[in-house]
């Protein structure tokens, strides 16, 4: 029981007080099964111990003098309490195990236990990078059987699989564009990138020590071609853009943008985040793209947003190819699968890599997870993938376009992603206070103010592995909201009622984080 201690830590009560969220009080600040909890140094209080130790007799001190002579300064809790501190709160916490995360941009899609089990097994899981190639050769087979397919999916020409996420891929692909310029003698400084990028893009493109330049867009939510070509020149190295792009449109003038850029010497890298939209059905080796990575944690499943680490392996153009980082993997005619690091590159003709992104290979966890989600589905089942999220957004765009103002709405099908803004919206009402009535529907909320480039920005994204009955729940939710977002219901201001904290301070907690606890006791 997490009775109150003597640090004097009260439990909030979460009643609502216009009563909406009424009943007895509790003792314990406890709902039932939702149990309140105070931070770890509130429960226990640093004057005290979870074990109990015998206290040393006799025996020579032979710390010499480094021994410590004030209290360790940690809570003193036993392994039962720990435990049970932690798994409290957990389940305050949100999860796609636990029902839809309709975050759009991000891709948070079932991990089929399939793949966990398959990343568990102990050749895959307890390697070491540093041993024997000799005893490694399955990890090896995985990792170029993974670049395999991805290669064979983008109609690229090769694969740099080290590269962390989706961001450090986009550094790969950029220094790829570098060390192609520099290498026929024509550094340029400028990389432009659409309005509607993700922040990554831009991001990138200036830690790389290139200019960013703005491309605008037309009103129906695309790269305006006619503005990306005037300003096209001999400074400029490479467009970013981002296909299906964040708005949820696909980039219908992709090859011609792709021979525009080429036609003035320039690269085009493809953000490829929002893969999972056209995989199976659309090639972007086809469309002249360069350089694109792809998010393993977002088109391949494999958990990710806290729950754990990244993967972008990077896709290359025949130009590019020979410019991608150190190590990677290659098959011989014999059939079996090399390692080629600095020592072995001539043997492998390659010779200009621009460097190395890791130290080591990349992701292992990563690449079997989504080698297992991709031969579990088969190139036919991809290709489903692709049809069920598409068809899953424009199922919810449809559904709840007549309440939630769609500003692309009449651009055609979206992808994989339906966005929406305020602009029904009663005065006083925001898209924070719909969000925030969302999560007492019991949702994670969608993406917020993001694309910039739309007003109060809604970023839908269901992905495939919604069922039609788990997502008429949400558009019933969602159409609820809305309805009360444009009738101007004012007490959606002070949502969520249920969740277990109300409003929080973001804009405090972001500029003046507090991260260490100290003692109010010896202030
Ligand atoms: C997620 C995302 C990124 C960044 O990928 P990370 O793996 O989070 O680094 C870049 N661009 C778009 C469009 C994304 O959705």
């Amino acid at each position: 029981m997490n009775a109150p201690n003597k640090s004097g830590w009260k439990p909030e009560m979460t009643a609502a007080a216009d009563g909406m969220h009424s009943g007895p009080r509790t003792v314990t600040g406890n709902r039932a099964l939702m149990l309140e909890e105070p931070l770890i140094f509130e429960l226990a209080g640093t004057d005290t111990t979870g074990v109990d130790l015998p206290e040393i007799e006799g025996g020579a001190n032979r710390l010499g003098g480094m021994e410590r002579t004030a209290p360790i300064g940690l809570p003193g809790l036993s392994e039962p309490e720990t435990v049970r501190h932690y798994t409290r709160l957990s389940r305050q916490n949100y999860a796609i195990d636990l029902g839809l995360f309709p975050l759009g941009s991000c891709t948070m899609k079932h991990n089929p236990r399939l793949n966990e089990k398959v990343a568990r097994m102990p050749g895959f899981a307890d390697v070491h990078p540093l041993q024997p190639v000799s005893t490694v050769r399955g990890a090896l087979e995985v990792i170029n059987e993974l670049a395999f397919w991805l290669i064979d999916l983008t109609g690229m020409h090769g694969v740099a699989m080290s590269p962390k996420a989706g961001a450090h891929g986009e550094l790969c692909g950029i220094l790829c564009i570098r060390a192609a310029l520099e290498a026929r003698g024509d550094p340029r400084e400028v990389i432009l990138v659409p309005e509607s990028a993700h922040g990554t893009n831009p991001a990138t493109a200036a830690f790389a020590g290139y200019r960013v330049e703005n491309i605008p867009a037309n009103a129906d939510g695309r790269v305006d071609l006619e503005a990306l070509k005037a300003r096209l020149g001999p400074d400029v190295a490479a467009v970013m853009i981002t296909n299906p792009n964040t708005c949820g449109l696909f980039e219908r003038d992709m090859k011609a943008i792709s021979d525009a850029v080429h036609a003035a010497g320039g690269f085009v890298y493809c953000d490829g985040a929002n893969f999972n939209a056209i995989v199976g059905k659309v090639r972007p080796g086809d469309l002249g793209v360069d350089a694109m990575h792809i998010n393993l944690h977002k088109t391949f499943s494999t958990p990710h947003g806290g729950g754990g680490p990244g993967s972008g392996p990077v896709v290359l153009s025949e130009a590019l190819s020979p410019y991608g980082p150190l190590p990677f993997t290659a098959r011989t005619a014999d059939g079996v699968v090399h390692l080629v690091e600095e020592e072995n590159a001539a043997e492998f003709d390659h010779t200009q890599a621009f460097g190395r992104m890791t130290a080591f290979h990349g992701q292992m966890g990563m690449f079997t997870r989504a080698l297992a989600y991709i031969l579990s589905h088969g190139a036919d089942g991809l290709r489903q993938v692709a049809e069920d999220a598409v068809l899953n957004a424009n199922y919810i765009l449809r559904s709840v376009e007549d309440l939630l103002e769609a500003p692309f709405g009449k651009s055609g099908p979206c992808m994989h992603e339906a966005l929406f803004s305020d602009a029904g919206f009663s005065e006083g009402l925001s898209t924070l206070d719909l969000a925030k009535s969302l999560v007492d529907e019991g949702y994670h909320p969608m993406t917020m103010y993001f694309p910039l480039v739309v007003h109060g920005a809604m970023l839908v994204e269901p992905t495939e592995t919604e069922s039609k009955a788990g997502l008429d729940q949400f558009i019933a939710a969602l159409r609820s909201v809305a309805e009360r977002a444009r009738a101007g219901d004012a007490s959606m201001k002070q949502a969520p009622y249920y969740a277990p904290r109300r409003r929080l301070d973001e804009t405090l907690a972001a500029r003046r984080p507090v991260l260490a606890w100290s003692d109010p006791d010896s202030a």
